[in-house]
């Protein structure tokens, strides 16, 4: 079923960059068969799942949305892909992103925009809109996205569905492309909260070809969503979320949100964290510094795509060559940024003033975790913007993580629901739970009460 609804209606969206009709209903078989055999199976077992394109999948393209990784197949799975096999979960196929998971509106991918199924002349959100577009738009009741400063968030915030970044470490980065390394988390995409915290629990735990894994039990987060409470919980809400650049829709849903914690038994503290205001700054010090490193392994010799050797250019211009015609200009961007940053002579001023306000904002949400259990925050300053509206003005784009970055710098544990409808046009709000390290259960419990 959710094969013919892709073939229907992913013309239009374009959630997907490569379906896997024939892994697909080869997996969906194996678990029959199983069922029929009668082994036990997990509770997302057959369930179809639209996997962002980020990750590694054996015998299957992964581009990134990026050329320069074009006729790359991958010769093993992610962790997260092996988890979501061996729990029986059916991948539909590889879902667009903007290229190398930079960006806030899957504009970037090389290979074309994703409409947004509430408004196909608008964003999805970036860099995982294919993921949260496929949910939205009923091709999967599951998917995978990666944020590394709000790209399973702001996604879920602009479509109307449930996006979760756990806990750094959280979850394996194992096979997934790296684009920021200190800030990449791999997590779950859904329509509701169950949904999520069922495929959080079968991607999340201790992975040891992951250097920075967790190597601790993962929260209860399947038992906190199907209890939903916020009774005598202490809710911060903190004062720099909010103001000029924000929507007044985008608040007012936010307020009533606030509103209904209170309702509910939630005794809600304004909070102030001075530091969130230098985060956007530091993270795209941090984030381009992290990619000039990361991507210089695409060097036209070890993947994917390889421009000009023809035996008589030396592999200097065959790599110069294809990095040229194989990155897009957000990626050359970033590159640039990152490399200037890190350069002797700047780094100290730069990439070294960027750690320090990081420290800053992570004591900022140690002070707040000291009064209260979780905070909460609208996820985007904005609804979802008309294609093309920021494609020339970076600034402006990165204006749309100003609420999710700064859980990324920390560490923490974040989840995106929806919060209803902005009034002025009708598209879909996110309510921001923030959770600190470890407490990804308390997402999920908070979730649920208010979903
Ligand atoms: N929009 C942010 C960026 O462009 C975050 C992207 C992400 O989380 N992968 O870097």
């Amino acid at each position: 079923a959710h094969l013919a609804r892709i073939e229907a209606v992913d013309e239009k969206v374009h959630a997907f960059l490569h379906v896997d009709r024939e892994g697909a209903l080869a997996q969906a078989r194996a678990v029959d068969e199983k069922r029929a055999r009668g082994e036990r199976l997990g509770p997302l077992a057959g369930v179809p799942l639209a996997l962002k394109d980020i990750f590694t999948t054996e015998g299957v393209p992964t581009t990134v949305g990026s050329r320069i990784l074009e006729g790359w197949i991958p010769p093993y799975d992610a962790t997260v892909t092996r988890r979501l096999k061996e729990a029986g979960v059916v991948i539909l196929g590889k879902t667009n992103m903007d290229e190398f998971a930079m960006g806030s509106s899957t504009e970037n991918s090389a290979f074309g925009p994703t409409g947004n199924p509430w408004d196909l002349t608008r964003i999805p959100g970036g860099s995982g809109g294919g993921s949260a577009a496929a949910l939205a738009s009923y091709q999967a009741p599951l998917a995978i996205g990666t944020d590394t400063g709000g790209s399973i968030r702001q996604p879920a915030a602009v479509t109307g569905t449930v996006g979760v970044k756990p806990t750094y470490g959280g979850v394996s980065r194992y096979g997934m492309v790296a684009f920021s390394s200190s800030l990449d988390q791999g997590g779950p995409c859904a329509r509701t909260i169950l949904d999520a915290a069922l495929l959080h629990e079968v991607i999340a735990g201790h992975d040891p070809l992951d250097s920075t894994s967790i190597d601790a039990p993962v929260p209860a987060v399947v038992e906190a969503a199907r209890n939903g409470s916020v009774a005598g919980l202490r809710v911060g809400v903190v004062r720099e979320f909010g103001g000029e650049g924000y929507q007044a829709g985008v608040l007012q849903r936010f307020e009533e949100a606030v509103g209904l914690l209170r309702e509910l038994g939630a005794e809600v503290v304004e909070l102030s964290c001075p530091s969130f205001e230098s985060a956007l700054a530091a993270y795209y010090l941090i984030a381009p510094s992290e990619c000039s490193s990361n991507l210089a392994r695409f060097d036209a010799m070890r993947y994917g795509l390889r421009i000009g050797d023809d035996g008589t250019r030396s592999a200097e211009e065959v790599t110069s060559l294809t990095r040229e015609a194989g990155f897009g200009a957000e990626v050359k961007r970033r590159i640039m940024l990152g490399t200037y940053a890190l350069s002797s002579g700047y780094y100290d001023a730069y990439y070294g003033s960027a750690q320090k306000a990081r420290t800053l904002v992570t004591r900022d949400f140690e002070r707040a975790f000291a009064q209260v259990d979780v905070v909460v925050a609208p996820t985007t300053p904005t609804t979802a913007f008309p294609i093309g509206e920021r494609a020339d003005d970076p600034m402006a784009m990165y204006r749309a993580d100003l609420c999710t970055i700064p859980v990324n710098l920390a560490g923490n544990a974040a989840l995106s629901l929806p919060c209803g409808l902005a009034p002025e046009d009708g598209l879909p709000v996110g309510l921001q739970i923030i959770a600190p390290a470890l407490a990804d259960d308390r997402l999920y419990r908070v979730g649920a009460a208010v979903e």
